[in-house]
């Protein structure tokens, strides 16, 4: 079984990267922030207070969440929503409670184990999902790139960038300051810088670095 996994703060460019490897490999990938976003937005919706773990939980426990190309919340495509604005706002404090990601991570495990492997990007999966995958990266870039990556992938101009990044770090602070399973460069996990590197680039890296064994 061929486990990757790919962990680093927002907009560092893990789904271009993890997707990228998961083509050349020929496996599946998971992108967990996107179950994140979705129980949040179901919270939101059902009107819970993001600080209300066990409510949040228990909406959880009913709910189906799917992640593909698509992402379907009890059969709903919800791919844009889980984007928008409020959702980002309120998912890093949703993604603090234990309990909520206790569901989560079981559900990432049962699709790995369900596919024997995948490329699986996130902020703990080299240090609690799959600690002994069999590759660990932590993808990194400067503030101000990633800033400039989300601001352009939304297609705004320059001066969004200023604001774009301000929201990465606040959140990336919220997420590595947690104390549950904060975004921590996990044991044995390899750091890529991807500042000045292209897409192409980081992918080659990341596939240099896989033992040949498997
Ligand atoms: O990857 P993305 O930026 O979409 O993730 C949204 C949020 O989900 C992160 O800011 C973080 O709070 C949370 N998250 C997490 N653990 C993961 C993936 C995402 O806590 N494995």
């Amino acid at each position: 079984m061929t486990l990757v996994a790919i962990d680093g703060p927002a907009g560092a460019g893990k789904s271009s990267v993890a997707a990228g490897v998961a083509a050349r490999l020929g496996l599946e990938r998971l992108d967990t922030g996107a179950m994140y976003r979705a129980i949040t937005l179901a919270s939101l919706r059902a009107g819970i207070d993001p600080a209300d773990g066990t409510a949040i939980a228990k909406l959880l426990t009913g709910s189906a969440i799917y992640v593909g190309e698509q992402v379907l919340l009890d059969g709903e495509d919800v791919t844009v929503e889980i984007r928008s604005a409020h959702v980002t706002a309120a998912v890093s404090q949703v993604a603090a409670h234990p309990e909520v990601r206790q569901e989560l991570v079981a559900r990432q495990r049962a699709w790995a184990e369900h596919r024997r492997g995948g490329v699986v990007e996130g902020r703990d999966i080299g240090s609690v999902v799959f600690p002994d995958a069999t590759l660990k990266i932590y993808l990194t870039a400067s503030t101000e790139e990633r800033g400039r990556r989300r601001a352009s992938q939304e297609q705004r101009g320059d001066a969004a960038t200023w604001a774009a990044a301000t929201e990465l770090e606040n959140r990336d602070q919220l997420d590595s300051s947690r104390q549950a399973s904060p975004l921590v460069v996990a044991p044995g996990a390899h750091v890529i810088d991807s500042t000045k590197a292209t897409l192409e680039e980081v992918v080659e890296q990341v596939l240099e670095l896989l033992p040949c064994t498997q």
